[in-house]
């Protein structure tokens, strides 16, 4: 099973990182729907899509509008978005305002309260909860059989964290690191987190693959998050493998 990391930054794009999108083409199932779902075209060879939200802030959610395309240029006919319920409705309401983006795609809205904490997803189990954002986020973990993956953005990383425990044991983790640690103050003040605590917080969950996600796209392209120096300073049961996310990179879920 692949992961498409299709947008990568945080907030806005850069020269090199579009915003928050990663694709699984096996399981028909997107990550997030930022500016970098414009990178979706080649991949799609199915009608139907799920897409879970983490939330509606606009580098979550503006590759929606992107969608009418691929109806018209590949097989896709019906797409499954799933959020909570407040943050579909502020999509429906304002994205897709008459006067921002008159022509709905072939969305149907699926509100994650309505399916209980846990529900099944094209033959995985998919389980959420809520992270530490303003306005609030939701972060996801899915297991198939065999295989689990957890994608965590938009919050800030505290090894106390009640959601290290809802993904204990999974195989890989997309968490989001938008900031290396000399930023910690405006981590803190916009609800994200820094690397060191990411690693940590990590580290103490016993998590074997971390995927570093949400780049800070002001940070340029050598160790966008500091990650050599705060390796150093955590030098005990870090993740075997820590793979710092980039636009197009294609990470193969199924070497464990
Ligand atoms: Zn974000
Ligand atoms: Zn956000």
């Amino acid at each position: 099973m692949k992961l498409h990391c299709l947008g990568t930054a945080g907030y806005h794009p850069s020269a090199t990182r579009h915003t928050s999108c990663y694709f699984i083409p096996e399981a028909s199932l997107l990550l997030d729907a930022g500016s970098g779902v414009f990178r979706l075209e080649k991949l799609i060879d199915r009608e139907e899509m799920s897409i879970l939200l983490s939330h509606a802030h606009l580098d979550h959610v503006f590759g929606l509008t992107f969608f009418l395309d691929f109806v018209a240029t590949t097989p896709l006919r019906k797409i499954h978005v799933y959020g909570e319920r407040t943050k579909l409705e502020a999509i429906q309401t304002h994205l897709f305002h008459e006067l921002m983006f008159p022509v709905l795609p072939p969305i149907k809205w699926h509100a994650i309260e309505d399916l209980g904490s846990e529900f099944s997803l094209n033959g995985a189990t998919c389980r959420w909860f809520p992270l530490d954002h303003p306005g609030g986020s939701v972060g996801y973990r899915i297991d198939w059989p065999g295989l689990s993956l957890a994608y965590i953005t938009d919050t800030t990383a505290t090894p106390q964290s009640a959601y290290w425990r809802e993904i204990q044991g999974v195989d890989w983790l997309i968490h989001e690191c938008n900031f290396s640690d000399e930023w910690v103050d405006l981590a803190i003040k916009t609800g994200h987190s820094w690397t060191s605590a990411v690693l940590e917080s990590v580290a103490n969950a016993g998590i074997p693959r971390l995927i570093l996600a949400h780049i800070n796209p002001l940070a340029g392209e050598y160790d966008p998050v500091g990650l050599a120096q705060a390796t150093a300073n955590i030098p005990r049961n870090t993740p075997s493998q820590i793979v710092v996310a980039s636009d197009s990179l294609v990470i193969d879920l199924s070497s464990l």
